[in-house]
């Protein structure tokens, strides 16, 4: 089995250029002998360009935080993935629950989107979960399913080697409350079921499962522990260089 682990921090709407440079300039020293995983900042898009510029020659990969689905065209406000590429990105996070919140981001949307970014050569990380009412009802895992489904309409098995998931129950995001291990295994376990009905059992055994949801120094080793949990997607512990290094060199 050979499944990427994928150490990531979504920077969300934080950092000027220069904020940002200076953040991965401590970052790409400290993690220069890191291997084994996949190290990736998903800056603003502002920052792209100059965090690009940064990174070269380091072992840390760029992300964007989303896009809009067309090459180009008449969009007002929005990024193609083409422009991400341009700017050095090698992965692009999409359907993150900020986005479908406060933006009614709905699956077909970002199944879209996930298909675009696929033929522009960028890796998607899709992301799901469920809110607290849902869980509440003892819903979390058809919630959850339905979005990987739709999510990934569509998508054929070769392409899944590029595609992570990540699973970010909403009620755990920037609230300091974070899934246990066991209820985020659990839910990585269903995931991953759902992808083997997909793409078959070995697509499934390859897909990185990340966990995200106030992820911080003090958790990271006991998630990154747990058998179906391959990464971590940080949101406000991925703004100071000391915290993201120690979740990045988490021991487990
Ligand atoms: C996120 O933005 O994907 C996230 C998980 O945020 P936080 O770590 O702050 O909960």
């Amino acid at each position: 089995m050979t499944r990427k682990i994928i150490m990531a921090g979504n920077w969300k709407m934080y950092k000027t250029v220069d904020e940002a440079t200076e953040l991965v300039e401590q970052l790409k020293e400290a993690l220069a002998d890191v291997t084994g995983r996949e190290i990736l900042v998903c800056p603003p898009f502002t920052a792209l360009s100059a965090v690009a510029q940064a990174l070269e020659g380091s072992n840390i990969q760029l992300g964007a935080q989303n896009l809009y689905p067309a090459e180009e065209g008449a969009y007002t406000g929005e990024i193609s993935p083409r422009m991400l590429v341009d700017a050095g990105c090698r992965y692009v996070i999409l359907g993150h629950s900020e986005r479908r919140q406060y933006f009614g981001e709905i699956d077909p949307f970002i199944n879209h989107k996930l298909q675009v970014a696929l033929a522009h050569g960028l890796r998607p990380i899709l992301c799901v979960g469920e809110t607290l009412e849902q869980r509440g009802e003892g819903r979390q895992k058809t919630v959850v399913s339905m979005q990987v489904y739709r999510g990934l309409q569509g998508i054929g098995a070769e392409a899944m080697k590029d595609v992570a998931i990540a699973y970010e129950p909403i009620w755990a995001i920037g609230t300091g409350q974070t899934a246990t291990p066991g209820q985020a295994n659990e839910m990585h376990w269903a995931i991953r079921n759902n992808v083997e009905g997909l793409f078959g059992s070995e697509v499934a055994q390859e897909t990185s499962i990340m966990y995200g949801g106030s992820v911080k120094p003090d958790n990271v080793d006991e998630l990154m522990a747990q058998p179906d949990v391959d990464g971590v997607l940080v949101g406000g512990a991925s703004l100071s260089a000391e915290s993201f290094l120690r979740i990045v060199k988490f021991q487990s």
